[in-house]
């Protein structure tokens, strides 16, 4: 070989070797690869479950902190993001749009991406952001003014930059992107403001958009910048015009199953929440009323951006029973694949994973009172007299009748992930008891304003507690052990092969529980709330945990009586890092 030639191969694979690109095969691996967490949900069929046991119950007792990051300035606001950790880098997201690259040994500021967010956003439940994507050499990351923004890994320099949706119209961006095959792969945000909800493809090297699908009803999807086809069935669900304005915000982001190569999204209320002025005031048979897609699940080709299957949880949604909870790809006891979620709406609901056909339902919470059951088509069976009252029934025409549904409009559970273990078969669901009193206006639709027709007060459903981690079989439906909290779970769930269960709590505690049994084998105050997702990763021989603590979110927001309960939390902003010393790794 030409000794110049040899010399540039030697410079290529020791670049190669200081700062690593990520591939596909990487994020495709990233479940079973334990020095890195490359995506969102540790895995992009979001299980969450780590492969790592070196941190078990008889040693998470010395589990110590290794260092802490504080995301500075003013804007101590909710922190929600799923660290990512690459080639000894971490990367995390923080309130008002930004990033920031740490060191993984010693905590230390790599470098911080502010993105300059422009007056008139309109996020609806805090300026919240749940994390990052990476793919080549760069991190990709949604914003609050409705865009996407590729960085340099390196450096933090902005690579591309691109518009999700007009901010104007109520578009925001939160969810961390999912990367498949070299698309980069979003929703939107904005289910209160009476926007569209969409995902996109684009190519994650250049931004440019690859394909769209709307997923309400009667829009267009588009494929390498033509019209692809339309989304369902124009007015087989929708009245009139109510479509173009219908909702539907796939505001959680989605998960990838690679083995049926299928993305599956979940989708937010029908706009308005009135669900009288769409056609839902009668049961029906012919499905008008129903809103499709909104309420739903979709699983979609990465390819081609075309549904393949739909399952609407909530049709004739009418509480604000967001259908965008996440759906995890997983494989039973007895070998069967399956897709499980845990919808606002209190079901916990298993799917097969090859066409998402109803598997099974059952409450995860208590106190339901919208629906007596799920029947065996999957459809819920109403409970009519629970349902909201329309307001043109009512004396004056301004306000329908009051009722008490449950749970309340922040759901069964909202956006914080549950986890699957591997090594038990469960699911660690976080949920809240608690209902709201609901009643129904007349409201019409203004660009950039909220769209409810609704109104609300959120109330606690017990007196001594209302978050609740649930341990629940998906193969039998069972509750194994639940464990009450006083203030609302907000925060993510993460399971690991050592038998342990982490989550932290708005008072401020990341806790290990027993997979089995529940007991709270560790716990440790970070200072404010934790409504973050944690993460765990190994690093030279020892495994590591981190979290970020920082109270907010849309319970302080929008939780009425609930509100009050937790106006004494303190916001924050840091970064935990965890580690258990080697030399403690045996001892007990
Ligand atoms: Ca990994
Ligand atoms: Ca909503």
């Amino acid at each position: 070989m030409n000794r110049f030639i040899k010399a540039a191969v030697i410079c290529l694979l020791a670049g190669t070797a200081a700062h690593a690109e990520v591939t596909e095969e990487m994020l495709a691996n990233d479940q079973a690869s334990t020095g890195d967490v490359l995506t969102n949900g540790m895995g992009r069929h979001l299980q969450r479950y780590s492969p790592l046991d070196i941190l078990n119950k008889d040693n998470v007792k010395n589990l110590v902190p290794a260092w802490a990051f504080s995301l500075g300035g003013e804007k101590q606001r909710g922190q929600e993001t799923q660290p990512l950790v690459h080639d000894g880098v971490m990367y995390i997201t923080g309130s008002y749009s930004r990033m920031y690259a740490i060191d993984v040994k010693t905590g230390q500021e790599i470098w911080q991406y502010d993105a300059r967010l422009p007056e008139g956003i309109l996020p609806c439940c805090d300026v919240v952001n749940r994390g990052a994507a990476i793919y080549g050499d760069m991190v990709i990351f949604g914003t609050l003014d409705a865009r996407i923004v590729a960085l340099n890994k390196d450096t933090g320099d902005v690579v591309w930059r691109k518009k999700i949706a007009d901010y104007k119209a109520g578009y925001s961006y939160t969810a961390a992107p999912l990367i498949v095959n070299g698309l980069v792969i979003t929703g939107n945000s904005g289910g209160e403001f009476g926007i569209v909800g969409e995902v996109q493809a684009r190519d994650a090297m250049t931004g440019e958009t690859v394909w769209t699908r709307p997923v309400i009803e009667g829009h267009m999807g588009t494929l390498n910048g033509e019209e692809s086809t339309m989304t369902g069935e124009l007015n087989a669900t929708w009245p009139g015009d109510m479509w173009k304005t219908g909702g539907g915000a796939t505001w959680l982001g989605g998960s990838y199953d690679i083995e049926t190569d299928t993305l599956v999204f979940g989708t937010g209320n029908p706009a308005p929440w009135n669900s009288h002025l769409r056609g839902a005031g009668a049961p029906s048979d012919d499905g008008m009323g129903d809103n499709l897609y909104a309420a739903s699940r979709l699983g979609i080709d990465p390819a081609t951006g075309e549904i393949k299957w739909h399952y609407q949880t909530t049709p004739r949604e009418g509480w604000d029973y967001d259908g965008v909870n996440e759906v995890v790809a997983y494989t039973d006891r007895a070998g069967e694949k399956r897709w499980a979620t845990a919808d606002r709406n209190g079901f916990f609901y298993v799917l097969n994973r090859e066409d998402g056909a109803f598997v099974s339902a059952v409450p995860f919470v208590k106190d339901i009172t919208w629906a007596e059951g799920i029947d065996e088509t999957g459809r819920p069976i109403f409970a009519e007299d629970n349902r909201p009252g329309d307001p043109a029934a009512s004396a004056d025409g301004k306000k329908g009748e009051v009722v008490f549904s449950s749970p309340g409009f922040l759901g069964g559970k909202n956006w914080m992930p549950m986890a699957f273990s591997q090594r038990t078969g469960n699911f660690y669901v976080p949920s809240n008891e608690w209902g709201m009193d609901i009643w129904n206006e007349p409201i019409t639709y203004k660009k950039g304003a909220a769209y409810l027709g609704s109104g609300f007060t959120i109330k606690p459903n017990y007196q001594d507690h209302i978050g609740s981690l649930k341990a629940i079989d998906p193969d039998t439906g069972e509750i194994k052990w639940e464990f009450k909290n006083e203030a609302p779970l907000w925060g993510g769930v993460m399971a690991t092969a050592g038998g342990l269960v982490f989550t932290g709590t708005p008072e401020g505690h990341l806790m290990a529980f027993d997979d089995e049994t529940g007991e709270v084998l560790w716990s440790f105050q970070t200072g404010s709330g934790i409504v973050g997702q944690p993460i765990t990763w190994e690093q030279d021989g020892e495994q590591y945990v981190t979290v970020i603590s920082g109270w907010g979110g849309a319970v302080p927001l929008w939780g009425g009586e609930v509100a009050k309960k937790v106006n004494y939390l303190n916001q924050g902003g840091m970064l935990w890092t965890f580690r258990l010393p080697e030399q403690l790794a045996s001892a007990n």
